[in-house]
């Protein structure tokens, strides 16, 4: 990126995205002074031609911008301190998506730029939205806050679709956000405590569809709706997305049957029957946000059929990994409090339940009316005791300890059963106590599940 040629800018956290920006500011000409706490991040920057320094004992007014990465904490409560030192100074902090978007608008500012957020559903919405786009032939470069760091990706130009996926820490550092086509899903209170409070999350996720040429609005929750309202006051144009019937322009999800409204007409679009990717309500509403971006993009209805259809879905999020005659296995492992686990539990009937770990607050409390249709929980690690006592009675359940004894237990379990059932790993719990985080948990349950005998695996 060109935006800072001959200038110097000071750069905080040297993860993944920090270290592909550290490099192309220095490829487009800035001189880069790169910071993180950890030591041995800094000796892998400076091998690779970068200064790095110290920025608390920095000279500040030498800094033409202050690039933070998205993972550094600087909203509430505590500002981070390179953040404190950057605003004392005046000195604009803004991240690596920002700097995408200067570099769109100076050398290509008609690129299709497609932006999405929300609380739950960022990506797997914006990984359909990329298998789509794909599967129409277009030239597709998808990352952000999932996979590539926006800046590694190849450059925008008006042939080429950047999808990217954006947590509220990188709209909150991108001043410039304005998408061809912005997507907010949803808003739910999870990550208040980092935000302050529910207005100013939703305050930020409101930025990412305001200055869209198109917003794509779900309104299922009443802050979605109020920003779809909000900004169709302000004479944005708003395709609004839901799993109600819509009367304004959008696509709602019918059933399992998406639905287009335009000024004039409703009309089928296509079906999620049968689609295993795309089984559950959540994931109709990612379905329709995806739809309403497509057809904004003038994809085909046939070709948009087939891309839902193909779509493999991501891993640990209801992915299916194999079945033994009549039972399915299902990792979840994504599904580390009991909101997620709450929408697996909805989207399957007759279920053989692994769950624990480290649990959160309020454990599996909420997920009580489910309990009918658990046939046997499993339980493993450190909240099996807490969750033994809640499922009392009303569930069938086995301290089994860990994952490998679960997944043995339950399979066996299953094929004695000889009717259709799902055995489902969906923990409602962090990873940590077991596992270093939820995709280790998940790619286990997975390699378990493989090695069972007369297991037909799903995928490579
Ligand atoms: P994110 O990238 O926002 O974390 P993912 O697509 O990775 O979202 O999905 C993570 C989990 O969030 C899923 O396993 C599911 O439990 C839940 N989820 C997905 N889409 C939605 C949605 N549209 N509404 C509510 N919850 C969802």
């Amino acid at each position: 990126v060109t935006t800072f040629a001959g200038k110097t800018v000071a750069l905080f956290g040297l993860g993944g995205s920090g270290l592909a920006t550290a490099l192309a500011l220095k490829a487009g000409g800035a001189h880069v002074v790169a910071c993180d706490d950890n030591p041995a991040k800094m000796a892998e920057t400076a091998a690779k031609g970068i200064e790095t320094a110290d920025l608390r004992h920095a000279d500040w007014s030498r800094f033409a911008s202050f690039i933070l990465s998205p993972g550094v904490p600087l909203t509430h409560p505590e500002p981070h301190w390179s953040a404190k030192l950057a605003k004392g100074a005046g000195v604009e902090i803004i991240g690596d998506i920002e700097l995408f978007c200067r570099e769109r608008a100076k050398i290509a500012p008609n690129a299709p730029f497609v932006a999405i957020t929300g609380t739950n559903g960022k990506s797997t919405t914006t990984a359909l939205i990329a298998h789509i786009l794909r599967e129409a032939g277009r030239d597709v470069q998808m990352g952000g806050n999932i996979g590539t760091a926006i800046l590694s990706l190849e450059p925008p130009s008006d042939d080429r679709i950047h999808v990217i996926e954006c947590s509220s820490f990188q709209i909150d550092l991108t001043p410039s956000l304005a998408p061809t086509i912005g997507v907010h899903l949803n808003l739910s209170p999870d990550h208040i405590d980092r935000h302050g409070t529910m207005e100013l999350y939703a305050a930020i996720k409101e930025r990412l569809v305001a200055k869209a040429g198109l917003a794509v609005i779900g309104v299922d929750d009443p802050m979605s709706r109020a920003i779809a309202e909000a900004c169709e006051a302000r004479g944005v144009n708003v395709a609004r997305v839901s799993v109600e019937p819509l009367g304004t322009k959008g696509v709602f999800a019918d059933g399992e049957t998406l639905v287009g409204v335009t000024d004039t007409d409703a009309a089928p679009m296509a079906g999620l029957s049968g689609i295993g990717s795309l089984r559950g309500a959540h994931n109709a509403q990612n379905a329709a946000a995806a739809v309403a971006v497509a057809l904004a993009l003038n994809v085909s209805p046939e070709t948009i059929r087939s891309g839902l259809s193909t779509f493999p879905g991501l891993p640990h999020r209801m992915e299916e990994v194999g079945r033994i005659r009549d039972a399915l296995f299902i990792n979840d492992s994504k599904a580390t409090n009991a909101d997620s686990t709450e929408k697996a539990l909805k989207s399957f009937d007759s279920i053989f339940w692994i769950l624990g770990g480290k649990a959160k607050e309020g454990g599996i409390e909420p997920l009580r009316s489910y309990f009918p249709k658990i046939r046997k929980a499993y339980l493993i690690g450190a909240a099996s005791d807490e969750f033994a006592k809640t499922l009392g009675a009303d569930v069938p359940h086995v301290l089994c300890g860990t994952l490998d004894r679960a997944v043995a237990q339950s399979a066996s379990d299953a094929r004695a059963l000889g009717a259709p059932a799902v055995v489902l790993l969906s923990p409602a719990c962090a990873s940590y106590d077991q596992f270093p985080n939820y995709e280790v948990r998940g790619n286990h349950f997975r390699d378990l599940v493989r090695a069972l005998p007369g297991i037909e695996a799903k995928g490579a």
